[in-house]
């Protein structure tokens, strides 16, 4: 009997429909806080990426040739599905990574239809320029869009990361092959859904399944135009060379180990908020969480005091119930792997404030749980404070003065965020400057509105995502030079 697309099986989504791969394999998804599996999931292989290929050139026929109006409506529409589904897609997400619904809702579900809602918007204002050369010529530009993206995904943001990236694509007249991570799929298909749903031609949206090989097969063919890639800063690296056999245009979110100062007059309340935000929000698992938390030595005690306090109420446990503040991490490796830079940290001479430990959960056993974790007495140099950890582990430093901190903090191959916390305005924005990162927060930490540009400095990355500069990332630019005159010829 031939294979069927049933309840439990997650399909590619190909030319604007659900499909088996052709590869004829198939792997497990599971919900990492119970361990219970939740789908099969198709996994794409060469003839299927071939298939994701031909369709997207087509899409994008079809697509590229609409208004930008035209193409706003639709990517409107698919946000006003998005939240009316609001809660059906936060769920999927929060069983298929482990985070607590009290934060996936906002979080992820919104701000996927806010990007989209933000360059449906802008999708009619993608232009040119006009450029005068006196009376017998002008020159003028149309900014163009690339082709087919192709666009990997890391599974701590799913839903997010397939909307900030279909979103300024899409708008500027692109279609998109979109890889989600492995661990997380479920969304990327119904994003897929909802877009044929709100009018999108098919082929313009596609879905491909599958592990590091399958990002290979997209990242490296030769007919896609541009990859945009979420992850790690090695997996980064490799995608970059796949992309370089064909020059293609890259953006790359990547990972980091960003810094947060805490001044002597920051109001104490929001700064231990702002590094609890910075530090523990989806089990820590954010790539620009501040793990680095510098807090001047007058404040320290105070600080860790009601910081200590605060995080040992934080209820860890079933993602699903509403009172949970963190649910299960991602894989029972990343747990180990997480736990063994608390281990890491206490043979370095870091000391172990409170947390660090695996924690059992009645009725989620097989859940990869742990109490948060935060270490005092740190230094530069210890590998809990230099290597990106992503999970809840926070690592305090004491500092003194301000070009002591700033140097501190810029000291490390990342640069994706930063915050600092003061009541100083002056003080504030002098550091800023001189903090070499992609997106600094005074006095919060962690928003990421769709207006606002994300991405990172250094090895954190390069291009950005969010706000109208993202489209200059989907878009190429086409010079047409006009004469009026004759042309001047001494032959
Ligand atoms: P990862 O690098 O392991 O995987 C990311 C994606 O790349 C997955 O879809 C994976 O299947 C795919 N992949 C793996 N090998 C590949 C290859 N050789 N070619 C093409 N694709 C390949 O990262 P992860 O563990 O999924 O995510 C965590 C990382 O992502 C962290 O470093 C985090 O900081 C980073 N991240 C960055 C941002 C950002 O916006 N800067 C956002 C979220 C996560």
């Amino acid at each position: 009997m031939s294979k069927k697309i049933t309840k439990t099986t997650l399909p590619l989504y190909i030319g604007g429909k659900a499909c088996l791969a052709i590869s004829g394999k198939s792997f497990r998804n599971e919900n990492p806080a119970t361990g219970r599996k939740l789908t099969d999931v198709e996994q794409a292989g060469r003839r299927d990426i071939e298939k994701a290929v031909v369709a997207a050139r087509k899409g994008f026929q079809t697509w590229s040739q609409l208004t930008g109006m035209e193409r706003g409506q639709v990517l409107k529409r698919a946000a006003a599905l998005i939240r009316e589904r609001r809660m059906e897609l936060a769920k999927n997400e929060v069983r298929d990574s482990g985070k607590p619904i009290a934060e996936a809702p906002e979080a992820d579900i919104d701000s996927g239809a806010d990007a989209l809602e933000y360059f449906g918007g802008l999708a009619a204002d993608v232009k040119g320029e006009h450029l005068d050369l006196g009376p017998e010529a002008f020159a003028y530009t149309r900014r163009e869009p690339l082709g087919i993206c192709g666009a990997i995904g890391a599974w701590n943001y799913p839903f997010q990361i397939a909307c900030w990236k279909a979103a300024p694509a899409l708008a500027a007249g692109n279609s998109m092959i979109f890889k989600p991570s492995e661990m997380t799929p479920t969304n990327a298909v119904k994003l897929a859904e909802i877009l044929t749903e709100a009018g999108l031609p098919n082929g313009v949206y596609n879905v491909v399944h599958g592990m590091g090989e399958t990002g290979h097969l997209l990242a490296s063919h030769p007919d896609v135009d541009k990859v945009t890639f979420t992850g790690s800063v090695p997996t980064g690296r490799k995608v970059l060379k796949d992309a370089a056999a064909t020059i293609k245009h890259v953006t790359m979110e990547l990972g980091g180990k960003s810094p947060l100062i805490i001044f002597d007059d920051s109001d104490l309340k929001n700064a231990v908020s702002g590094a609890m935000n910075a530090n523990f929000f989806t089990q820590g698992e954010v790539c620009s969480n501040g793990t680095r938390v510098y807090v001047h030595e007058d404040i320290h005690d105070d600080f860790i005091a009601a910081l200590k306090e605060r995080t040992e109420a934080m209820v860890v446990g079933d993602p699903m119930n509403p009172k949970t503040d963190m649910g299960s991490l991602i894989t029972p490796d990343h747990l180990d792997k997480v736990l063994e830079y608390v281990r890491l940290g206490i043979e370095e001479g870091a000391h172990l404030v409170t947390g660090g430990e695996k924690l059992t959960v009645k009725g989620f056993e097989k859940g990869n749980f742990m109490s948060p974790a935060i270490f005092t007495a740190c230094q530069d140099d210890m590998r809990i404070c230099r290597e990106e950890i992503f999970g809840p582990v926070m690592s305090v430093m004491t500092f003194k003065d301000e070009d002591e901190v700033v140097n501190r903090a810029n000291d490390t191959e990342f640069g994706l965020s930063a915050g600092v916390f003061t009541q100083d305005l002056t003080r504030a924005h002098r550091v800023v400057a001189k903090l070499r990162a992609g997106s600094i927060w005074i006095n919060n930490y962690n928003l990421t509105p769709a207006g606002v540009p994300f991405g990172g400095y250094k090895q954190s990355g390069i291009g950005r995502e969010n706000a109208a500069m993202a489209l200059e990332h989907f878009t190429q630019v086409k010079s047409v030079y006009v004469e009026l005159g004759d042309v001047e010829c001494s032959y």
